[in-house]
């Protein structure tokens, strides 16, 4: 039963059942304690009361004499003297102490006279005459089941109040402690139910369990959103430019069945749809790429990487013309991942060719500036207007679609940038138009000025 309950609920019940046990001891040690000291407080006025007046019994010519600051009846306790033979001299029996008690010297004991229990403490006072006078003290045993009946009463009183106050008090604390976790459930259900993943729980940054809670699932979100986005992105992508091979391609073989008659009529169709299918596929392994940067899949550990060594054998490795890939590299070293840095320069210099003239030349570049290490692919080629500056680093922009036809789909320089912003850097353009384009990666250096 208790377990359907919800933890709040159950932590509730768990500390005001904690009060009211605590409210019972502490209940039965206040009346345990008041028992003891109202006994206490009687056999002490008792003794007290016994030991004045007995300081009070003269003996003078032969004769008892009590002083007049004897007591026979102070603080409920009565007092009575007794000559030696026990016949009473002085005082009065109290009307319920019915029995004839002996007498014992000095001892304080309880003594059951019928309806009632005394306190009785004799002493015997040795004198000139006789064998001296007995002093008998008597205190009724108080009733300290009335008190106790008065404590549980007052407690009785006290309980619902206070048990109240218990389970009001323990189910706010409560709730404040879950507060967070509410948070996370609702967050984690609007996004269930709204499919909105830009939500995020948002709590303060802290140290306990629930803020900790919280950032991991915040980062669970944002993961989530990211892969979503991009797993969007990539569907659109792919179905809006796959969508023009496929259509030609459709077209050709269509044509090809009710035209092409010559084998060599049919050898250009299927020449141009070998065309658009490498198209496609370039296109489908450069959006997956992409796709898996975005969404962060891909192992791209950094290190420090000597960019002047990294560069220098990637070269080799191209086998361009030295005369047309001219390199002008520098010992700098970066913290980044050599792939992704690959690929970035690969993009690059891919263009510079691409946009550059039949006999043109790209200069591949590396330097320092400050804080900053400079690569750079500069080229002489075609240029790039102002006007077209900014639009170029979009997806699936192509400026110069008569010189980029068949080979790349406007995906490359949305890509470096992409990369650039992964190493924690940035890309800027210089270009001229007939002239030439420069793009720079600006990265943070590491170690000194050279
Ligand atoms: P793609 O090369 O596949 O068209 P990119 O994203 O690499 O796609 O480039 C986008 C556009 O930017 C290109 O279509 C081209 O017009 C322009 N561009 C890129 N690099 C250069 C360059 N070095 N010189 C002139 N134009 C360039």
């Amino acid at each position: 039963m208790m377990k359907k309950c919800s933890v709040k609920l159950r932590i509730t019940v768990w500390l005001t059942a904690l009060f009211a046990l605590l409210f019972a001891l502490l209940l039965g040690l206040l009346i345990a304690i008041s028992s003891m000291v109202i006994t206490q407080t009687a056999v002490s006025q008792l003794s007290d009361a016994v030991l004045e007046n007995l300081g009070q019994i003269r003996y003078k010519d032969g004769k008892l004499k009590l002083s007049d600051s004897f007591q026979f009846y102070q603080s409920n306790v009565s007092t009575l003297v007794y000559s030696s033979k026990k016949s009473l001299l002085a005082g009065q029996i109290p009307v319920s102490f019915t029995v004839d008690e002996p007498f014992q010297n000095g001892l304080t004991r309880i003594v059951d006279a019928g309806e009632e229990q005394y306190y009785v403490l004799d002493m015997r006072l040795m004198a000139g005459w006789d064998d001296g006078v007995w002093v008998r003290g008597m205190i009724e045993v108080p009733h300290s089941r009335r008190v106790s009946a008065n404590l549980l009463l007052a407690a009785l009183v006290l309980l619902p109040p206070f048990l109240t106050l218990a389970a009001f008090g323990s189910f706010q604390i409560a709730r404040r402690a879950f507060r967070p976790l509410e948070n996370i459930t609702e967050t984690a259900q609007a996004i269930n139910e709204a499919s909105d993943l830009s939500r995020r729980v948002g709590m303060p940054c802290g140290n306990d369990e629930f803020s900790k809670l919280a950032d991991t699932f915040d980062r669970l979100f944002e993961r989530l959103e990211r892969l979503f986005e991009a797993e969007k992105q990539f569907t659109a992508d792919a179905s809006h430019e796959l969508r023009t091979p496929v259509s030609i391609i459709k077209g050709a073989c269509e044509y090809a069945k009710k035209y092409d008659e010559t084998p060599q009529e049919r050898q250009e169709t299927i020449s141009m749809i070998y065309r658009q299918a490498a198209r496609m596929s370039a296109l489908i392994s450069q959006l997956l790429n992409m796709t898996r940067l975005e969404q962060g899949t891909e192992q791209m550990q950094p290190q420090f990487v000597d960019l002047e060594r990294l560069l220098f054998d990637w070269c080799k490795e191209q086998g361009r013309p030295s005369n047309r890939l001219i390199l002008q590299l520098q010992p700098q070293t970066v913290y980044a991942n050599p792939q992704l840095l690959l690929r970035l320069v690969d993009n690059l210099v891919e263009n510079a060719f691409k946009y550059g003239k039949p006999d043109g030349h790209v200069w591949l570049s590396v330097s320092r500036s400050g804080q900053e290490v400079l690569l750079q692919v500069r080229d002489d080629g075609i240029g790039i207007p102002e006007e077209q500056k900014d639009k170029i680093w979009q997806r699936f922009y192509q400026a110069d679609t008569s010189r980029s036809s068949g080979t790349g789909a406007g995906l490359g320089l949305s890509m470096v940038k992409q990369i650039a912003h992964i190493l924690d850097g940035y890309m800027t353009l210089e270009s001229v138009p007939d002239a030439g384009s420069s793009f720079t990666l600006h990265l943070p250096a590491q170690g000194h000025d050279a």
